[in-house]
Parts: structure tokens; C-alpha cells; sequence
């Protein structure tokens, strides 16, 4: 399971390592968040409103979820445990609350950490990215301070110096 602040680079690192090993199975999430321009329902993210999020919760559809900078994001349940008993490796991708409440029902889960370089560096790519207002981003940014606080929870941590290494290490990881 991979986490770590907001902006840190946890999608690009994905999508790079997905690229070059297509097997690689990473949930798709549940989420209340708007999608960002380019982001399709199904692929990026399960786009719901907020009804029908409260249903998933109500029926324990979802492995874990958790509200995250004013929207809810959770895993689906089924999709996850059909890999998992299969045998084959399964990628999530979740913010620190989310690792927490994995932890607690499968405490077999690895929990890698991408941090960033440095913390002006995250503020540089947060700010940069240009997907979100300003409010955002210093909700955001507050997040970043509390999960980067908690990076000793983690099994492992990875810094976010190059895609290229840190997708090889991640790779590494889930076999
Ligand atoms: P974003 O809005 O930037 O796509 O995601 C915001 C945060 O929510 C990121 O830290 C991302 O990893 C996390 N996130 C995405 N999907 C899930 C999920 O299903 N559960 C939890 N707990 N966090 C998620």
C-alpha cells in the first residue's frame, strides 16, 4: 500500500510503474472529489456524489475510507479481496487514515511511504501542479504536515527523487 502527502508524486510513480508492468492491479477508488481535468470515471477514480457514497458506506462496500481535504475517498472491498484470493498483488494507493484502518484489518499489508525530497520541494509541486485553487492547496499542504509526521507507522519509505527509481523500488516491494 502506497501513501504519503498530497503532491509528493504517489500517481505519477504509479502510472510509471504500471506503464512499463501492465499485471500490476491497483484499485480504482471511490470519491467525492470532482474530477480533475483529463480524469475519467473508472480509470482515475469511481466519481460519486455524496449519496451514493453514503450507500457504499452503509452497505460495507468499502475496505477502508476516509475524508480527505473536504471530499471522501474509499477502496472497494470486493475488487481487492478477489485479487488478494487469487494470490496475485494489490496496489492501493490511500491517504494516511486509510493506511491506518488497513492496517488494522490486514496487518499482513506493507506500508510504503513516498516522502519528498524536501518540504519546499512538496510545496513546489503542490503549488505547481495548477489543478487546485488556493484553498485547496493549504488544506492540502496541512494534510502534508500530519502525514509526514506519521512516517514512522511505515514499513517502508521511499524518497521521491526520481520516478524512474522509485517505481523500480515500489515494484520491488510488491513481488
Ligand atoms: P487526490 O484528490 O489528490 O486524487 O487524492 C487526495 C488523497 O486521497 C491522496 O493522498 C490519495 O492517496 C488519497 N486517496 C485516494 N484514494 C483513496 C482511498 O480510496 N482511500 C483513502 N483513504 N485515501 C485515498
Amino acid at each position: 500500500m502506497l501513501s504519503g502527502p498530497s503532491g509528493v508524486g504517489k500517481s505519477t510513480v504509479v502510472a510509471h510503474l504500471r506503464k512499463a508492468h501492465p499485471e500490476v492491479w491497483l484499485s480504482v477508488s471511490a470519491t467525492t472529489r470532482e474530477p480533475r481535468p483529463g480524469e475519467r470515471h473508472g480509470v482515475q477514480y469511481y466519481f460519486v456524489d455524496d449519496k451514493e457514497f453514503d450507500k457504499l458506506v452503509a452497505n460495507d462496500e468499502l475496505l477502508e475510507w476516509a475524508e480527505f481535504a473536504g471530499n471522501r475517498y474509499g477502496t472497494p472491498r470486493r475488487a481487492v479481496m478477489e485479487r488478494l484470493e487469487a494470490g496475485e498483488p494489490v496496489l492501493l494507493e490511500i491517504d494516511l487514515q486509510g493506511a491506518r484502518q488497513v492496517r488494522e484489518s490486514m496487518p499482513d499489508a506493507r506500508l510504503v511511504f513516498l516522502a519528498p525530497p524536501s518540504w519546499d520541494e512538496l510545496v513546489r509541486r503542490l503549488t505547481g501542479r495548477g489543478t487546485e485553487a488556493p484553498e485547496v492547496i493549504e488544506r492540502r499542504l496541512l494534510a502534508a504536515r500530519t502525514e509526514l509526521a506519521a512516517e514512522p507507522e511505515f514499513d517502508v519509505t521511499l524518497v521521491n527523487t526520481s520516478v524512474e527509481a522509485v517505481s523500480a523500488e515500489l515494484l520491488a516491494l510488491l513481488c
